[in-house]
């Protein structure tokens, strides 16, 4: 489903991503850890095209991210796709970031309303429909007429989560999903989380949560320094990790 392979990446002279190998097959989920810094939010911006990358290929589905194959000059060259083309592609893919980011002047149900609306184009009675389904899967029917003012941190985060799933994607990431919340909200997003991988939903999570990792996930990605230093199941990352970087970070952390 999600094929990275040499992925570099340079904010000015900062090379951040200094070739990630990564493969998700679909239907899974995968969790990336590791150091502040390492890379794992670029990461996943990489994939759903919010950066661009000077090196190396992303593809979704076989279908190469952000550019298209072709030749100049006799020369096998990437050529960057057209905004609109790139937007396509990002429609595919569902973000769920730390903040949650609700639009603060309309209800939960309206903030799952407006990108069906105005980037899919639905009908809004069609959208209000789906979006009170949503609502309902991640255990918010009875919060839908209330303003994110109104919501738990863990209840917005809620929503967001339903408002991505509203363009019904084929590719979820979450960047540290619940770092942001009170430790006792942080259960009931995992749980929607949890759902959402039973459905068979292709998820990347940034997470430090390792027992959601060790239930959930497929595979475990442990990054530092831009690259993949390990990743495999999450007994073997997680529990018995082959390299000392993975070992000195886990000991931290857990
Ligand atoms: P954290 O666990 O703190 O979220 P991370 O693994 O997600 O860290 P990134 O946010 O991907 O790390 O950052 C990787 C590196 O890229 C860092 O050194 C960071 O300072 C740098 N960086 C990230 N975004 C930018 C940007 N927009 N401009 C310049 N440098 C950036
Ligand atoms: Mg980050």
């Amino acid at each position: 489903m999600v094929r990275m392979t040499g992925v570099h990446k340079w904010y000015g002279h900062a090379h951040v991503l200094r070739g990630i190998d990564l493969e998700v097959p679909r239907g899974t989920v995968t969790v990336v850890l590791g150091p502040s810094g390492s890379g794992k939010s670029t990461a996943l911006r990489c994939i759903n095209q919010l950066e661009e990358i000077q090196a190396g290929a992303i593809r979704v589905d076989g279908e190469l991210m952000g550019y298209r194959e072709g030749v100049r000059r006799g020369t096998p060259t990437l050529f960057r796709l057209h905004p609109k083309v790139v937007a396509r592609q990002r429609s595919r893919i569902g973000m769920v970031f730390q903040r949650f980011n609700l639009f603060p002047h309309m209800t939960a149900a309206g903030n799952v309303v407006e990108a069906q609306v105005q980037v899919l184009g639905r009908p809004k009675a069609q959208a209000r429909e789906r979006a009170l389904e949503l609502l309902g899967r991640v255990g918010l029917s009875d919060r839908t007429d209330h303003y994110p003012a109104q919501l738990s941190g863990g209840q917005q985060q809620r929503v967001a989560i339903a408002r991505a799933l509203a363009m019904d994607p084929e590719l979820m990431l979450f960047d540290e999903p619940t770092s942001a919340l009170d430790p006792e909200l942080v259960g009931e997003v995992l749980g929607v989380m949890r759902d959402l991988a039973a459905s068979g939903m292709t998820m990347v999570v940034v997470t430090h949560e390792t027992g959601f990792a060790r239930e959930v996930a497929d595979q475990a990605v442990f990054m530092a320094d831009g690259v993949v230093v390990e990743h495999g199941s999450p007994e073997r990352v997680l529990v018995d990790p082959t390299e000392q970087r993975t070992r000195d970070f886990l000991a931290r952390v857990l």
